[in-house]
């Protein structure tokens, strides 16, 4: 998104906002050089890979990829959008923002993400009095029944939406919201047929959803009626909300898991486990768990324990969410739980002390895995059991830790009557099989000689660009040999051209202002190219031979161009000139 501040303002922030203390009040920052490195906040490792360059302002993580000025650092950390971080570090610094000096468009976005946000909160406090009103009597027997009592009805602003078809949408009609707002909130529809509309969620207990600072950003909502099909229907996404990044109950967590976070399947089992003391419990929302739940996760805790539903659906989920979570480095266990069917059952009928125990065993999830294989075969049948103690090393061959590895080598080796030999060997020939598969494709493995190009071209533009901006005679300079045209094609062309065309008197633009604008993906890549340049002596000579450099690369590829043309005059007169 780009900026509703001016460039000035935006400067005056970034540059009261040291990068290195910012991110240092996050991350422990080591010095190293004119660099500071530390373990990275936005993927979870044991080495550092992140590192802050405290002269040009810009943090890069070569682990995973992740980098930008303080401001980006600011909306991924704090989980903000662009505004809310200007905000948030202007509030830090004791920078007065003017109010009312946004650009239309970006401004318009702002207002209508808060309109639909004070939308939100207006419907929970809605179904809340509803849920305490006469009509919702069977809604609160339900929660009775449950044992969710009036405290914790409040905790999570529980409500009802009515049976009827427009309770909602008049009372936001009577909060004058807009009709167009309301449709795209999802929280009312229109009908095809009368034109009417009418309330998504009727005759159901609510649970509103909260986003990390607490914000309602959706809702789920609970059946009430008998013959209804869908017992649980969560609000579609919107612009307030995206399911595959959610997880409920974090914002309550977020305090007590940091050395622990318990994930459970749906929101009722949030809601009984945090009423039975257990704080640091979130859910996924109906949705599979997904590479950024896994990512948010490592980012607030370092042992995770997935407590599903005990049914075969629910422990074939823990399956999934297991391989989804391989790439972390969190800690994993499973807790099956016994007798019942989910925590919340569980909780009800043996209660909190035993539930604690529960934790406290939970196994990790190399066992866990043993013991789902146990299940699938017979080792009293010699087939089954070379199937099993086969499966079992390809599990054994996920443990980093040889020791960890030995003992569960050792244990299968006593249970199956196979030797620990055979087993090892079983384990170390499919870890090689995996080590020497075809790379994955992340971030600075294996490239085509190609991709290598066009990342040399890509990295020579970024340095051009950021010593443009490092020195006003550079900047004057480079302008003058060259213009926007140099960039055509490239990911960087909207970057160069909001440079060329700055209007300097004695100052270039700010590179980190220019990064702070710019779209996620290529911010990344000109922080990953510029955050491991080495500092140049000499920025006008530089400039020039990387000038020289794209002028050349420019030329081969129109020559490309043409003898794809099947033009071999034009050729010749090309290469010709090339050679000059
Ligand atoms: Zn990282």
């Amino acid at each position: 998104m780009a900026a509703y501040y001016s460039d000035e303002l935006i400067n005056e922030i970034i540059a009261s906002n040291n990068l290195v203390d910012v991110a240092g009040s996050y991350v422990k920052l080591k010095r190293s050089g004119n660099r500071y490195v530390g373990l990275c906040p936005f993927h979870s490792e044991k080495t550092p890979s992140f590192q802050v360059s405290a002269d040009k302002q810009l943090y890069h993580c070569f682990g995973c990829g992740e980098g930008g000025s303080v401001i980006q650092f600011i909306m991924k950390i704090e989980n903000l959008d662009f505004v809310e971080a200007v905000k948030f570090l202007a509030a830090r610094a004791n920078i007065h923002l003017p109010e009312g000096n946004e650009k239309a468009s970006d401004g318009e976005f702002f207002r209508k993400k808060q309109k639909m946000l004070e939308m939100y909160v207006t419907a929970a406090r809605f179904y809340h009095s509803c849920l305490m009103d006469e009509g919702g009597n069977i809604a609160r027997s339900y929660l009775a029944a449950r044992q969710i009592d009036l405290s914790t009805v409040t905790h999570f602003g529980l409500g009802y939406s009515p049976a009827g078809y427009d309770a909602l949408y008049n009372h936001l009609k009577e909060k004058s919201f807009d009709e167009g707002l309301m449709l795209e909130s999802g929280l009312i529809r229109k009908s095809e047929k009368t034109g009417k509309y009418y309330d998504f969620f009727r005759d159901r207990v609510m649970v509103p959803i909260f986003d990390i600072r607490g914000n309602v950003i959706a809702f789920g909502g609970r059946t009430m009626a008998k013959s209804d099909g869908m017992k649980y229907v969560n609000s579609t996404d919107s612009m307030i909300f995206n399911k595959s990044k959610t997880l409920y109950g974090l914002n309550f967590a977020k305090k007590n898991c940091s050395e622990r976070l318990i994930l459970v399947e749906g929101y009722m089992d949030v809601i009984s486990l945090h009423k039975y003391g257990f704080t640091n419990a979130v859910a996924g929302l109906g949705t599979a768990f997904t590479p950024e739940h896994a990512k948010i996760v490592s980012r607030y805790t370092k042992e995770l324990i997935i407590c599903y539903d005990s049914d075969n659906a629910g422990q074939a989920a823990v399956m999934r969410a297991l391989s989804v979570l391989s790439a972390t480095d969190l800690k994993l266990k499973v807790l099956v739980i016994p007798d019942t069917k989910d925590a919340d059952e569980y909780l009800r009928l043996k209660g909190a002390a035993k539930f604690k125990k529960l934790i406290e065993g939970a196994k990790n999830h190399i066992l866990y895995k043993i013991d789902r294989l146990k299940q699938e075969y017979d080792i009293e049948n010699t087939e089954q059991k070379i199937e099993f103690v086969t499966k079992a090393a390809g599990v054994f061959s996920e443990v980093g830790n040889e020791i960890e590895r030995e003992a569960y080598i050792a244990e299968t080796s006593a249970e199956t009557g196979i030797s620990e030999e055979a087993i090892k060997t079983e384990v170390n020939r499919i870890s090689y099989k995996s080590n020497n598969a075809a790379p994955k494709r992340t971030y600075s493995t294996y490239k085509t000689a190609e991709e290598k190009q066009d990342e040399s071209v890509f990295r020579a533009q970024a340095v051009l660009l950021s010593l443009m901006c490092g020195d006003i005679t550079v900047w004057r300079y480079v302008r003058k040999e060259t213009d926007e045209s140099l960039f055509d094609g490239s990911p960087l062309q909207a970057v160069a051209n909001d440079i060329y065309s700055y209007s300097a008197q004695n100052k270039p633009p700010d590179f980190s202002v220019i990064i702070s604008k710019t779209e996620d993906e290529t911010a990344k890549k000109l922080c990953a190219a510029l955050t491991s340049q080495q500092d140049v002596e000499n920025p006008l000579k530089a400039a020039e031979q990387i000038i020289d450099r794209l002028k050349t690369e420019k030329q081969k590829q129109l020559i490309n161009a043409a003898a794809g043309e099947g033009n071999p005059a034009k050729l010749a007169e090309m290469i010709k000139n090339l050679k000059k």
